[in-house]
This record gives structure tokens, C-alpha cells and sequence, in this order.
């Protein structure tokens, strides 16, 4: 084998590496998993917060209703009392009972209702600190999605154009040479040859034996001994 042969067989390896990098980035755009863990952690460590503000002013409201209803049924049994639709005195007896009833009632929704009055706005206002941090985590996502879908579509155009160039560089190299690559290629993780860098090998850093560095720089097919790749040496021997 000739040096030309393993130049052209190097820019076939830089070709691939770079898919390699691409099919990597394009794994690594994943659809937004890190800002929705955050948000859920958010939700979870402020969980207390965001049930409290919801409970009180369930609360609030709901004793607000009742007590609708009590000013209701006071207000039905007093224009009775009053309005002298009721004279028989042990009916009087009953109707004033219930108003007592009623206003013992609406006394201690009342409480309650003033002590939900600091309440609800305390409470509401933590949640909203809550709220306003997952809001903004929900615009960082909206943000990293669209950021993402530009990347992917960018990621498959580049990786179709080199996809679209590999066959060309694989019809320049000598068959048995390239079938050899292919191998060690499919056998070691995707990278068939290695770059000597200074003396090491550029793919797993192994010292790389002088003999075989000169071998290399001769054009001769030598494989590193520790991680199999095929060796390119282009820098001279120190
Ligand atoms: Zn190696």
C-alpha cells in the first residue's frame, strides 16, 4: 500500500468522524428532558407551597358560599319573624332558635374567614414566586424547542451532504484497503484509523513502537497494538 492510498483512506476517516460528531449532536438534543426534569424538581420541592395556596383559597371560597347561604335563610327567617307571617308563639320560639343557630354559625365562619383574609394573601404570594420560576422554566423550554428543531434540521442537512460524499471517497480507495477499514470500522465503535499524534495513537493514546511509526510513514498497513486501528503517520519521527 502507498501512502496516497492511506491519505485518501485518512479523508474518508476525517468524513466519518465527522458524521460520527454529527449523529452525536443530534443525540444529544433531547427534546427539552433536561429544563422538564428542573421543572418537575421545581414542582416537587415547592409542592407544600403550591397545595397550601390552593387549599386556602378553596377554603375562602367556599366559606364565602356558605355564608351566602346562612345570610340567605337569616334573611327568609327574619322577614318571617318580622313580617308577621308567624304568630303562633311556640313557632316563634322555633324560628328565633334557628337565627340564633344561624348567627352562632355565620359568627365562626366569620373567624375563620378573617384569619383566611391574612392567610390567603400569604400564602398566594409564595406560590407566585413558585409560579413566576416554573413560568420562566416554561419559556426556556418553549425557547430550547425551537432552538432544537433549527439544530436537528441543520444536523440532517449536514449529515446528508456527507452522507451524499462518502460513496465518491470510498470509489478512490484501493478495495482491499477500504474493505479492511470497513472492518476494524464496524468491529471497534466506528473508528477504523488513527492519526498518530506526536507518538501516541490518536485514537486510544497508546505509545506508539518508533519501527512502527516508520512503517506507517512508508504507506505500510500497520494496526495499532492496543486498540486495533489502522495507523496514518503524516508527522515526522522524533
Ligand atoms: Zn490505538
Amino acid at each position: 500500500m502507498s501512502l496516497a492510498e492511506l491519505r485518501k483512506l485518512t479523508k474518508l476517516h476525517l468524513l466519518d468522524q465527522s458524521i460520527r460528531e454529527i449523529r452525536a449532536r443530534a443525540a444529544a438534543l433531547d427534546g427539552g428532558k433536561r429544563i422538564l426534569a428542573q421543572i418537575d424538581k421545581i414542582k416537587q420541592d415547592n409542592a407544600e407551597i403550591l397545595a397550601d395556596a390552593h387549599r386556602l383559597s378553596a377554603e375562602q371560597k367556599d366559606l364565602e358560599l356558605q355564608s351566602e347561604g346562612i345570610d340567605a335563610k337569616l334573611k327568609k327567617f327574619e322577614g318571617e319573624l318580622y313580617g308577621g307571617k308567624i304568630v303562633n308563639s311556640r313557632e316563634i320560639q322555633n324560628v328565633e332558635k334557628e337565627i340564633e343557630a344561624l348567627k352562632r354559625q355565620r359568627g365562626h365562619f366569620d373567624e375563620r374567614l378573617l384569619e383566611l383574609m391574612e392567610l390567603v394573601p400569604a400564602a398566594r404570594e409564595q406560590a407566585k414566586h413558585v409560579e413566576e420560576a416554573l413560568a420562566q422554566k416554561d419559556v426556556q423550554l418553549a425557547e430550547y424547542r425551537v432552538k432544537a428543531a433549527e439544530a436537528r434540521t441543520q444536523l440532517e442537512a449536514e449529515f446528508k451532504k456527507r452522507m451524499e460524499m462518502r460513496p465518491k471517497l470510498v470509489a478512490e480507495i484501493d478495495p482491499s484497503l477500504y474493505a479492511k477499514y470497513d472492518h476494524i470500522r464496524q468491529k471497534h465503535g466506528g473508528v477504523g484509523l488513527a492519526i498518530v499524534d506526536g507518538r501516541a495513537c490518536g485514537a486510544c493514546g497508546t505509545q506508539v513502537p518508533t519501527r512502527v511509526i516508520v512503517a506507517a510513514q512508508e504507506g505500510k498497513v500497520v494496526l495499532c497494538e492496543a486498540c486495533h486501528r489502522l495507523l496514518v503517520a503524516t508527522e515526522g519521527v522524533v
